[in-house]
């Protein structure tokens, strides 16, 4: 696995240590399970391929996901800050996925452009 480094502020890994702090709290079920291993792209819909054990990637779009591996996902184990910045991001593009409206409007495109519509 790559490794890149970067600063950030204090008060941002304070959250992050709150965070995983709750999660050991209230455990895995207080998560959403798509936030835990998402199935397939929030993005684009994709089909997600298990790279490693802690990631999956969308075949479409190379959009990288964290997965928890139910065998070391036990409650209150294995939460590195890795692992909670990466549920973070999850969390995030779930939030981030198109309207109907866009997928409509994307459905559409190719038509619109090669037929004058
Ligand atoms: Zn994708």
């Amino acid at each position: 696995m790559e490794f890149k480094s970067m600063k950030i502020p204090a008060w941002q890994m304070d959250t992050a240590n709150q965070a995983r702090g709750r999660i050991f709290e209230r455990g895995l079920r207080a998560l959403p399970d798509d936030v835990k291993d998402p199935q397939a792209c929030f993005l684009c819909g994709g089909a997600l391929t298990a790279k490693d054990t802690p990631q999956a990637v969308c075949e479409r779009c190379n959009v990288t996901y964290q997965r928890l591996d139910p065998a070391a996902a036990r409650e209150g184990t294995g939460y590195t800050m890795s692992v909670i910045f990466g549920l973070a991001l999850n969390a995030l593009l779930a939030h981030m996925a198109p309207t109907p409206e866009e997928i409509k409007a994307r459905r559409l495109a190719p038509f619109a452009k090669g037929k004058g519509r």
